[in-house]
């Protein structure tokens, strides 16, 4: 897409020639004749990079390259006819991403122009690769679920939240019954296929807000926020029914099932992070215990008891 830059001058004539030799130079420009103007059009145009005069009526340049700076993702070139008056430093600590003293060669501004729509360019480039390593580190490859790592990152800020505003919060475990027969039988690509499914099934039961974890190898956990322990067995029996009614084919001709053991918490408030996890895991082995493919869940006193 063709840059578009917006000129902010008050005088028509200048506007007119720096407009016209932008548009030939093969980007797309846009004029202001003010301050205002520009911040109204810039509110439903998207440019790229505003050239501004300093001395206008009413806004000055300087005053407007502080606004854009706050409100908008656009770059801003100052332009000013009086060297004494504003000087570099005044011009790049409001956000400017260069500076020409008037008079000047359109040739020139051109030249600058071109820098900063490459820096732009650029600075957008690592932006997105900057995203894309953050989503990779937090992100378990084999199920697109997030890794262990980010659920005790997450399970922090969801408990710090849960005791400041007194929130409910819930806490599922969930663990692939018999998967190691299912991996003999088949061999660990099949049950790779089972883990990615199982992701998929998870992340189908939840909303937004939720965060399925793959906690260790055939481990799942999620977040629940918002959420009492009831809704969280509901959630969990959801994810079970799901899981059970699924078909794999792991051989031709041959269909298999899998289960899951389920284990549901509540937080209780102000309670150690690992007492928490301690208890959804202790519900999910509840789960194996009692014949697997089940939801159990578990009271913080219950928890206590069995521990006594
Ligand atoms: P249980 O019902 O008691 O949980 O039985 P299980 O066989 O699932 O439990 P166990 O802990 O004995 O075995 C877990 C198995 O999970 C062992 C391993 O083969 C399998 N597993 C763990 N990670 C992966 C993985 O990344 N890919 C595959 N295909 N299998 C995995
Ligand atoms: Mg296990
Ligand atoms: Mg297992």
């Amino acid at each position: 897409m063709d840059a578009s830059i917006l000129i902010v001058d008050d005088d028509p004539a200048i506007r007119k020639s720096m407009s016209e030799f932008i548009d030939f130079s093969g980007y797309k420009s846009l004029q202001a004749e003010s301050g205002v103007n520009a911040l109204e059009l810039l509110k439903v145009k998207h440019v790229d990079v505003v050239i501004t005069d300093i001395m206008m009526p009413d806004m000055n340049g300087l005053e407007l390259t502080d606004l854009i700076k706050k409100d908008f993702d656009t770059e801003v070139i100052v332009i000013t006819g009086y060297s004494g008056d504003y000087s570099y430093v005044d011009a790049i600590g409001k956000g400017a991403s260069d500076f020409i003293f008037k008079p000047f060669r359109l040739e020139e501004l051109l030249l600058r122009l071109k820098r900063v729509l490459r820096e732009r360019q650029q600075a957008k480039e690592r932006y997105m690769l900057l995203g894309k390593l953050e989503r990779l580190a937090i992100t378990d490859s084999l199920t697109t679920l997030y890794n262990s790592r980010h659920f005790y990152a997450q399970l922090e800020i969801e408990l710090d939240r849960a005791n400041r505003y007194r929130r409910p919060l819930s806490l599922l475990f969930l663990d692939i019954d018999r998967f190691k027969d299912f991996n003999d039988s088949y061999g660990h690509l099949e049950g790779d296929k089972v883990l990615f499914r199982i992701g998929q099934i998870i992340n189908s039961c939840l909303r937004i807000m939720d965060s399925a974890h793959r906690y260790g190898g055939e481990e799942f956990t999620i977040i629940l926020p918002e959420t009492n322990g009831r809704k969280a067995v509901n959630v969990g029996k959801r994810i079970r029914a799901a899981t059970e009614a699924e078909v794999f084919n792991p051989l031709p001709g041959k269909m298999a099932n899998v289960t899951i053991s389920i284990g549901a918490t509540q937080y209780s408030y102000k309670e150690e992070v690992s007492a928490f996890i301690q208890r959804a895991d202790k519900a999910m082995y509840l789960s194996k215990q009692k014949g697997r493919n089940r939801v159990s869940y578990l009271y913080k006193e219950e928890s206590e008891q069995v521990k006594s």
